[in-house]
């Protein structure tokens, strides 16, 4: 297959569900990672299609979701520093700090821009050498390297006008720190594809092999993530855990060597807070020391905030799989797109987000799932744009959205 809409073929997709179906002889709790594959999952009702052995749990691969509060926070108060820019992706202006999000501080007077790349806000530091220009750098090892990139660039280009608030986060301790946990039910992961396609499949190994789990490095289409859902079941099944690549035309088992030896220059690893979940050691990148005049929080000094987070909002359950966001009691209440009390329900790849988007408020267990042979994933079905895009979804996503 060429083209995306050919991932999108419903007769395919169907043959996928009819094997998956036969293969399963017991229940099994697979995890996807990544907020993307949740997102493809919900809107296309993929797992309504599968047998009711076959639970999706949704992971905490959402970039926005996992930035901590604590980060949120120095944004916000370094953003409302009178001679500062502050560039951000369009994501995590909606998203709510202590009392106030970065759209409120732009409401206030702050100088907070949308950008879709972190050269746009490079390129904003050279016109405006007289202002402090900020770029909000999150995300997972798939956002990290044109950041790196970009720090790269600002030394070469001598603009000392330019720092970057860092707070980026890596998959494979995430992925631990998720097994070690005693309440951990997952048996299988569906990796995410185009963190793989960076980083490459050999991190995976050694984790598949200590904690005796398939990995199998997913995409994001529908039969992308129906190819993952199958080949971890088989494996599964057979009682295997050794890492497969279902993602091959995507991700080669190297990853890009060009973009791990930029990532080394300019990061270092370090223990990071997700957002819900806590410190995971080893679990995040900050600037190297050697690069820190391009460090947001060292420019600004941005220590001893003090966070709170809304007592209402699970969304570290969510993050870990722990709680479906429907069973959050401010679901769709309280906490709305438009109000959000968690960044999983404003971000374009939170799994709250998902399933206020797609009208999901029901889930395996409660009779919603069809038949394998009733239908293919419903969005596969629904009528397309010319450019391949289902008309399905209610809403659209903010702009500037970053990936994991
Ligand atoms: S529905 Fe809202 S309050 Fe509940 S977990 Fe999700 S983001 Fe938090």
């Amino acid at each position: 297959m060429k083209y995306i809409d050919e991932f999108q073929d419903p007769e395919l997709a169907r043959k996928l569900v009819e094997d998956i179906h036969a293969t399963v002889t017991r229940p099994w709790a697979l995890m996807e990672v990544c907020g993307g594959q949740t997102h493809s999952i919900i809107r296309h009702g993929i797992d309504q299609l599968l047998p009711d052995e076959v639970e999706l749990i949704h992971g905490p691969g959402c970039p926005v979701c996992v930035t901590p509060l604590e980060v949120i926070d120095k944004a916000l108060e370094i953003a409302s520093r009178p001679e500062v820019i502050f560039c951000s992706y369009g994501d995590m202006l909606r998203v709510p700090g202590t009392g106030r999000d970065l759209f409120q501080v732009r409401g206030e007077g702050g100088d907070v821009r949308v950008v879709y790349s972190p050269l746009d806000a490079l390129r904003i530091a050279q016109q405006n050498p007289g202002r402090e220009v900020v770029f909000f750098g999150i995300g997972f090892e798939t956002t990290a390297p044109p950041n790196a990139m970009t720090v790269h660039q600002a030394r070469k280009l001598g603009i000392r006008n330019f720092s970057m608030l860092v707070s980026h986060v890596r998959v494979p301790p995430a992925i631990e720190a998720i097994m070690q946990s005693e309440s951990c039910r997952v048996q299988g992961f569906l990796a995410a594809g185009h963190v793989c396609s960076v980083m490459g499949t050999g991190e995976y190994p050694a984790l598949a092999e200590r904690f005796r789990v398939p990995i199998v490095v997913t995409g994001f289409e529908p039969l992308d993530v129906l190819e993952g859902v199958r080949r971890t079941v088989r494996q599964l099944e057979r009682g295997e855990h050794t890492v497969e690549n279902a993602y091959a035309r995507v991700v080669p088992p190297e990853g890009n060597p060009a973009a791990k030896a930029m990532l080394a220059d300019i990061f270092e690893v370090t223990d990071r807070a997700w957002r819900g979940i806590g410190v995971i050691p080893d679990s995040g990148w900050r600037l190297a020391a050697r690069h820190r005049e391009f460090d947001a929080e060292h420019r600004f000094s941005v220590a001893d905030i003090d966070t709170r987070e809304p007592e209402a909002c699970r969304a570290g359950e969510v993050l870990q799989g722990l709680l479906k966001p429907h069973e959050c009691e401010a679901f769709g209440t309280a906490c709305t797109p438009r109000t959000p009390l968690g960044a999983t329900m404003v971000s374009s790849e939170g799994a709250c987000a998902a399933y206020y988007l797609y009208r999901r408020l029901e889930t395996s267990g409660t009779g919603a799932k069809q038949p394998a042979q009733a239908t293919a994933p419903a969005a596969v079905n629904a009528p397309r744009t010319p450019d391949g895009t289902s008309t399905a979804p209610a809403s659209a996503p903010l702009e500037g959205s970053p990936v994991v």
